[in-house]
C-alpha cells in the first residue's frame, strides 16, 4: 500500500534521454546546425534535376586505364566575352612602282639619259633601304599585272619629270596621292622628308591630271594609300637624281617609313 511517505524509487528515465537532457545545449545546437546546414546546401545547389547537381563521378577504364574521373562542370551563364587583344594586323607590305619599266623609257635627255634609268636607280634603292628597315617591298612594272587589286600597305610609284629646258625654274619635286582612298598622311610624309633629304622645293604648279588620276590608283585595291612622285625635273635637277640619287632614296624610303610608323 501506498503511504505518503512512500519511499519506492520513482521509475528513472532511460539512460539516453537523461543524457540528451543533461546536454540539452549541445543538442540544440547540433540540431540547428544541421538545419543550417541543409539549407546552405539546398540554397547553393546548382539548379538541375541531378540529385548531386552536375558532380558526377565517371569510371571509364578504356579511357583512363581504371582512374577516377571526376569531371566537375559549372554552369555559367552565357555572355559577351571581350576581345583582350587587337585583331592580328597583317604584316607590312610596300609596292614600289619603278616608273615605266617593262614599257617604255619614260622622258630620254639629249645625251641619252633616261626616265627610266634614273627611276630603275631610285627605286631599287628604296627597295634595300625599306629591305633594312625590315619591311616587305615588291618593286613592281609600271603596268605590273600584281597592280589589279593590289593590296598593301602603301604603294608608292617612282617618276622623273622632263628633260627639255624651259627655264631656270623648273627645278623640284611633287608627290600626288590617289583620290580613291585616303592618302594625305602619305603625301604629307613623302613631301616633308623629301624636301629634307633633298634640299629641293615642291614644284606643286605641275602637277598634271596624269598624277592624280595616274592609271595605277584606278587598279589597286580600294584601301590601299597610294602616291605617285615625280623626283625632280632632269633637266635643271640632273645632279640630284644621277650621283645624289641617294638623297632621293633617303627622302621616299624615309616618307613610306613615316608613313608606317602613323599607322
Ligand atoms: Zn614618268
Amino acid at each position: 500500500m501506498l503511504t505518503p511517505f512512500d519511499d519506492t524509487p520513482l521509475p528513472t528515465p532511460s539512460p539516453v534521454w537523461s543524457f540528451l537532457w543533461r546536454n540539452v545545449g549541445v543538442v540544440v545546437f547540433v540540431a540547428g546546425a544541421f538545419v543550417g546546414m541543409l539549407f546552405v546546401y539546398g540554397y547553393f545547389r546548382p539548379s538541375g534535376e541531378g540529385e548531386l547537381g552536375l558532380v558526377t563521378a565517371v569510371s571509364d577504364a578504356t579511357t583512363t586505364s581504371g582512374a577516377f574521373v571526376l569531371p566537375i562542370t559549372k554552369p555559367v551563364a552565357n555572355r559577351l566575352v571581350r576581345q583582350r587583344f587587337a585583331p592580328n594586323t597583317p604584316p607590312l607590305s610596300v609596292g614600289i612602282i619603278v616608273g615605266h619599266r617593262g614599257n617604255d623609257s619614260g622622258a630620254v635627255c639629249e645625251d641619252g639619259l633616261t626616265e627610266l634609268a634614273i627611276n630603275t636607280t631610285i627605286a631599287e634603292k628604296v627597295f634595300l633601304l625599306l629591305t633594312q628597315a625590315g619591311i616587305h617591298t615588291t618593286l613592281l612594272d609600271e603596268f605590273d599585272d600584281r597592280l589589279d587589286q593590289y593590296e598593301g600597305t602603301a604603294l608608292v610609284s617612282i617618276h622623273a619629270d622632263s628633260c627639255v629646258y624651259y627655264g631656270d625654274d623648273l627645278t623640284g619635286f611633287k608627290v600626288a596621292g590617289s583620290s580613291r582612298t585616303d592618302s594625305a598622311v602619305l603625301v604629307t610624309c613623302l613631301n616633308e622628308n623629301y624636301q629634307r633629304t633633298t634640299g629641293l622645293n615642291i614644284h606643286e604648279n605641275t602637277i598634271t591630271g596624269h598624277m592624280t588620276d595616274y592609271h595605277a590608283f584606278r587598279k589597286i585595291a580600294e584601301g590601299t594609300p597610294a602616291a605617285i612622285v615625280e623626283t625632280g625635273f632632269m633637266y635643271m635637277d640632273r645632279v640630284l637624281l644621277t650621283t645624289g640619287s641617294d638623297a632621293s632614296a633617303q627622302g621616299i624610303a624615309g616618307g613610306i617609313l613615316c608613313f608606317l610608323e602613323s599607322r
